[in-house]
């Protein structure tokens, strides 16, 4: 507590992806006593996966859920207050930070690590909800494996729907994608390597109608927005790569961040523009985005906020 009676922390992370819960557990190991705050999705995106199949230390996979039930576990075990409550507004203006959770509860942090994440976007469709996690999945790297020698289809036309058609395309039959105009966004070298890849077929200006399938994916409807022609295409999965979010809306105006909102951090480091302010994981990562990648991010936030506190003689 400080001398107005609002708690004091020293490390205060936000988010409880796999960059939070890592940043958790090392902090802990410091004896940095953080605080996370879990946010609205406790465990983060990989709660909406089923199978995890790559990452490192589980030689028979394991379910995303399952999975981060054990980085919250093993945070607890090392001492850190894991705790369920959303971040809605900061002031980094001064130290100690000030983080609002859920529009009432004020805590002053000496450090802040943002492991916010980034959401998905999704077309929308009942369907594609519906059938989430049955097939309809927004990560080819995470999810392609189960659709090995099958028919897919990807939604999406810019350097991920690239990127993940050509994955699939060393694993599946067939990968049709669905582009909504009749070019793609993704830069020309990307362009190229998918038009020149044979079991790729390119469906042009086309709108997804709906996803097809009662307990699993089984076809995809579409729609040609110039002739208003509809087709159904037999497909096992459906994936979206129509871009992420990340959750950074928060810290607009305080911290430097890329056109799309991506946390802007210092190269080979999680160090913002504010100093005691680190970000890790999806929020400041828009290339890898890989669960293993977030954790691995989420270790440097805790190295650098350590080494920070240590600095300013508050560690
Ligand atoms: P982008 O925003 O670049 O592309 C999104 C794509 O989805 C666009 O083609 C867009 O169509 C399409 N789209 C959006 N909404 C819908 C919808 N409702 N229905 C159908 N299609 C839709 O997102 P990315 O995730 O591809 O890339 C984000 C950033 O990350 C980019 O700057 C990209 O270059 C970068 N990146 C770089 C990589 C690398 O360097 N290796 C790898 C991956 C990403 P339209 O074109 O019509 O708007």
């Amino acid at each position: 507590m400080d001398n107005k009676g609002l708690e004091r922390v020293q490390c205060l992370i936000i988010g409880s992806g796999p960059a939070g819960y890592t940043a958790a557990i090392y902090a802990s190991r410091a004896n940095m006593k953080p605080l996370l705050y879990q946010g609205i999705q406790p465990g983060g995106q990989l709660t909406i996966t089923t199978e995890v199949e790559n990452y490192p230390g589980y030689p028979d996979g394991v379910q995303g859920p399952d999975m981060m039930t054990d980085f919250e576990k093993q945070a607890v075990r090392m001492g850190a207050d894991v705790r369920f409550g959303l971040a809605t507004k900061v002031d980094f203006s001064v130290q100690p930070f000030s983080v609002v959770i859920d529009e009432e509860k004020e805590i002053l942090a000496d450090s802040v690590i943002i492991a916010t994440g980034a959401s998905a976007k999704w077309l929308g469709l009942e369907s594609e909800q519906r059938l989430n996690g049955h097939g309809v999945s927004a990560c080819a790297v995470c999810d392609g494996f189960f659709f090995r020698g099958k028919d897919v289809a990807i939604v999406g036309a810019g350097d991920t729907a690239a990127e993940e058609a050509l994955y699939l395309s060393k694993l599946c039959s067939t990968v049709h994608m669905i582009v909504r105009r009749e070019q793609m966004r993704a830069s020309k070298v990307m362009q190229d390597r998918v038009l020149k890849t044979p079991n790729i077929i390119m469906h042009w200006n086309s709108d997804t109608d709906e996803v097809i399938g009662d307990k699993k994916v089984e076809a995809v409807r579409i729609k040609n927005n110039k002739t208003l022609e509809t087709t159904e295409i037999p497909v096992s999965g459906f994936f979206v790569a129509i871009g992420h979010q990340p959750n950074s809306d928060i810290f607009k105006g305080w911290l430097e961040m890329d056109e799309a909102g991506y946390i802007k951090t210092i190269p080979g480091t999680t160090k913002t523009n504010i100093e005691g302010v680190f970000a890790s994981g999806d929020v400041q990562d828009k290339i890898y985005r890989q669960a293993v990648t977030a954790a691995g991010s989420g270790c440097m936030a805790a190295l650098d906020a350590e080494r920070y506190l240590g600095a300013k003689g508050i560690h």
